[in-house]
């Protein structure tokens, strides 16, 4: 089955959606964790690195502070030297000691272990003397930075740095004070003498920072106040440049103690700077970037390793599992479209079998009606045109044919949930007697006994189809239950159910198989077995009961029986409106008005009700029949619903609502199964088309409407559950002249008995429901009927009891067999003859 492909794009956008969005949900969690790991660690490593550096610049600073300091200090100590300032004398040059200077000077430079030079300068700044350079005094220094440190300050000076005129140490910075004479006159200090000089090679500068340098790992530059470099990484510059040619040259701008990013041709360096307090150097520290962030980018690539797969594998995780799911969601479209075919094709089934079934009964109609005039047609002598068995095929055909039409129609409205159902409260015991008594010339075919237990019970239900359901379970006992056996019918009540059980004692069935009869066309246990049937009884039986609140069970064991057990609500189901309890009503005998558009089946209806005596007046059309109900006022009025004109449900309405008419009691005869508004209308029953003659003689005599009595002839009731009997014994008297009114059970030969007067009454002893003992002792306890002379007929071998029993109660007891029609006549003979007398 194919999916609209509108459909399945929608669905392939539906798991498009839901994929993107199981990615989001997947994948945004594992972005900020990689995120986060790794901006962590960056941060980490920054502050590890401007720690670091700090700590670098802080301790080089302080080293270098440190050491000029220990300089300063040598040389304010050797200037305060009592021989030194002997040899400067009063100040003028030309009273200098200069032996006692130079040796003054060269014991300076020999603590210093020859790495510093020294020199002294009048306090004009030339030079006058200088052991490490000779060559130089005399010379005017008095333009040297720290010569005019001094004379500024009045103190000892630390100067720049600058090219000295020592060739063997170019590059210094200069530390000079006052030699001073002794204090005089309250004075803290004593009057310059000269200048002491000493300059320190740059190189001892750069021997601190390589140090600081190597074991931090960091790359230190000093300027000095000036900014010239003094020291960087790689060496003593060559030359006293300027901070411009350094890399961290845009960090002398950057507040002391911040870290910042700094360009070296195209490698990032971390960088900080210190002030080395009180001489006003600067000292830069600052490693590679991509050295101090090695960590964090090793961090960063595990980050990655790990992310990058375990993101490739939710995402192709989210892909099948949206494969699978739209997969899923295609079959479950799938199935909804199955599921709407397969209603749609149960609907259209439906709807056909209804059709079709509508339109099989119409020529069914006709070929049973016909067939059954037939079936009827007097023989010439011997002589017949149509063989008989011929007839009753195609009746038996006809009859199959329409019970299963009937049965497949009720099915398909069942499923369609269109049954109509008019539950009323009906007798149980009754309703159950009447069912075995219409299917009393089968079981006696067969020999079969029935057991009936019932307890006097009201059931709400459709009587029709109650019937129907017993039918079948009765039916398909008696077609199971080998000749000579027993069926037992039992009821009670339990809870608010009441339960009817019909057990035979056939073959039983299978476990396998007690699940399957309850399927549609479904046959199942030992194929000799299956005589007929179509499969569909059970099936419909059990929807029926459903249909009700109720239900079918079954239990059997094979080779023992089986019982289905037929459950129903036991609640009385009040009707509003009680319906005619026709069968309590005793008509005036007369004439029957059918009421009949279809000529053929009006015609097949007059020819058989008339041959059993009734007085028939047809008509043709809704307007003819009330004319005619109202000439003839009718004992019943057989009304077909489809009239041409005037429609017979609106002849109805006009009969009900005449005052001359409503009392004639009409039943339906109609096409469709519509009983609803035919019983709602007041009509006392309801037949559907074509309608079975047999039956509706049953029904009239069932209620009472018999063919009108006539005092001049001989009226016989006779009360026998068996068809056969009553055809053999119908006809023997009828041949004699006399009136003939039959019934096919106890309970309406009673009724019969009391409400007609009849010369004789014919009744059989072993009849389901009301048996024979019980309808004679009645008739004889009744003052009505206690003198119409009663005439056993039975099969069965009386006991002395049962004759006592009827002993006074009965003309004679005559057996069924061979003689019947002849002892029959004889009987025949003599009532008439006391009739005679009598009347
Ligand atoms: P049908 O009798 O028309 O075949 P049913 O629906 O009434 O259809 O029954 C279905 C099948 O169940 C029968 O064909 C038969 O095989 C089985 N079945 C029904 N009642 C009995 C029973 N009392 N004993 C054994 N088998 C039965």
């Amino acid at each position: 089955m194919n999916i609209p492909a509108g459909e399945k794009g929608a669905l392939t956008r539906k798991a498009m959606r839901v994929g993107a969005l199981a990615a989001l949900g997947a994948l945004v969690p594992l972005v900020v964790l990689a995120t986060l790991t790794l901006t962590k660690s960056e941060a980490a490593v920054r502050n590890e690195v401007e720690a670091r550096l700090r700590l670098t610049t802080a301790l080089s600073s302080a080293l270098i502070a440190e050491q000029v300091k220990s300089i300063v200090l040598l040389i304010e100590g050797a200037a305060r030297r009592p021989r030194l300032v002997q040899a400067l004398a009063d100040g003028d040059p030309d009273h200098f000691d200069h032996a006692e200077i130079d040796q003054q000077l060269q014991a300076l430079q020999e603590y210093r272990h020859g790495r510093t030079t020294s020199g002294l300068l009048d306090l004009d700044g030339i030079l006058r003397g200088a052991p490490g350079a000779p060559e130089l005094r005399g010379q005017d220094f008095s333009d040297r930075g720290y010569f005019k440190g001094v004379v500024a300050t009045g103190g000892t000076y630390v100067s720049e740095a600058f090219v000295s005129a020592v060739r063997a140490r170019p590059f210094v910075v200069s530390i000079a004070t006052y030699v001073r004479g002794l204090a005089t006159g309250g004075q803290s200090l004593g009057p310059p003498l000269g200048v002491l000089a000493a300059s320190v090679e740059l190189g001892e500068v750069q021997e601190i920072v390589d140090n600081v340098a190597a074991v931090q790992g960091v790359n230190l530059w000093i300027a000095d106040q000036k900014g010239h470099l003094v020291a960087a990484p790689g060496g003593r510059p060559t030359a006293l440049l300027p901070m411009a040619s350094a890399p961290i040259e845009s960090v002398t701008t950057v507040p002391v103690g911040r870290l910042v990013g700094v360009d070296d041709h195209g490698e990032e360096l971390l960088a900080v700077r210190q002030q080395v307090v009180p001489l006003g150097w600067t000292v830069f520290a600052a490693v590679p970037r991509e050295q101090a962030y090695a960590g964090a980018t090793a961090i960063r690539t595990t980050v990655l390793a790990i992310a990058s797969p375990l993101g490739v594998i939710v995402c192709a995780g989210i892909f099948l599992l949206l494969r699978t799911q739209r997969r899923q969601w295609r079959a479950e479209a799938q199935l909804a479209l199955a599921r709407d075919e397969a209603r749609d094709a149960s609907r259209q089934k439906s709807e056909f079998l209804a059709n079709m079934s509508h339109e099989l009964r119409t020529p069914l109609n006709a070929i049973l009606g016909f067939s059954e005039l037939m079936a009827n047609e007097q023989a010439d002598g011997d002589d017949r045109s149509v063989p008989s068995e011929w007839i009753d095929h195609i009746r038996t055909g006809g009859r199959h044919l329409l019970a299963l039409i009937n049965d497949v129609l009720d099915l398909s409205k069942v499923e369609a949930g269109r049954i109509e159902l008019f539950p009323e409260p009906i007798e149980l015991c009754t309703a159950i007697d009447e069912a075995v008594a219409a299917l009393g010339p089968l079981l006696s075919d067969r020999k079969l006994r029935v057991t009936t237990t019932v307890p006097p019970l009201t059931i709400p239900i459709d009587r029709i189809r109650f019937r129907q359901i017993l039918n079948n379970l009765l039916s398909n006992a008696i077609k199971f239950t080998p000749t000579d056996g027993q069926i037992f019918i039992n009821a009670h009540r339990a809870g608010d159910q009441v339960h009817v059980s019909v057990t035979d004692t056939g073959p039983g069935i299978s476990p396998a198989d007690q699940a399957r009869v309850f399927t549609e066309f479904a046959q199942v246990g030992d194929v000799k077995l299956r005589t007929g049937g179509t499969g569909l009884g059970l099936p419909l039986a059990r929807r029926l009961a459903q249909a009700h609140g109720g239900d079918i069970t079954l239990q059997s064991e094979p080779g023992h029986g089986a019982r289905f057990t037929l459950t129903l609500p036991a609640a009385p189901h009040a009707r509003p409106e009680a319906p005619p309890d026709s069968a309590a009503t005793t008509y005036p005998s007369g004439g029957i008005l059918v009421i009949e558009g279809d000529t053929t089946a009006s015609l097949s209806l007059r020819t058989r009700l008339e041959r059993a005596g009734y007085l028939v007046t047809l008509a043709a059309t809704g307007e003819d029949g009330l004319a005619a109900a109202r000439s003839c006022q009718p004992d019943l009025i057989l009304l077909d619903l489809t009239l041409p004109s005037l429609d017979g449900r609106r002849v109805l309405q006009q009969l009900k609502d005449d005052p001359q008419l409503r009392h004639i009691p009409v039943a339906i005869i109609n096409i469709d199964d519509d009983q609803e508004v035919g019983v709602a209308l007041g009509a006392v029953d309801y037949f559907v088309k074509p309608v079975q003659h047999d039956a509706l003689l049953g029904w009239l005599v069932h209620h009472s409407f018999i063919p009108p009595l006539d005092d001049h002839t001989i009226n016989v009731l006779v009360i026998d559950d068996d068809p056969a009997t009553l055809a053999v014994v119908t006809q023997t008297l009828q041949r004699q002249g006399v009136q003939v009114i039959d019934a096919a059970n106890g309970t309406d030969g009673l009724r019969l008995a009391r409400a007609h007067t009849f010369d004789l009454i014919i009744c059989d002893l072993l009849m389901p429901g009301i048996d024979g003992f019980t309808v004679i002792a009645a008739l004889h306890d009744d003052p009505a009927t206690r003198n119409v002379p009663v005439l056993v007929l039975t099969s069965q071998d009386l006991t002395q009891n049962d004759r006592n029993r009827l002993a006074g109660k009965t003309l004679a007891i005559i057996a069924k067999g061979g003689e019947t029609p002849a002892d029959l006549q004889e009987w025949i003979h003599r009532i008439t003859e006391i009739t005679a007398i009598t009347r």
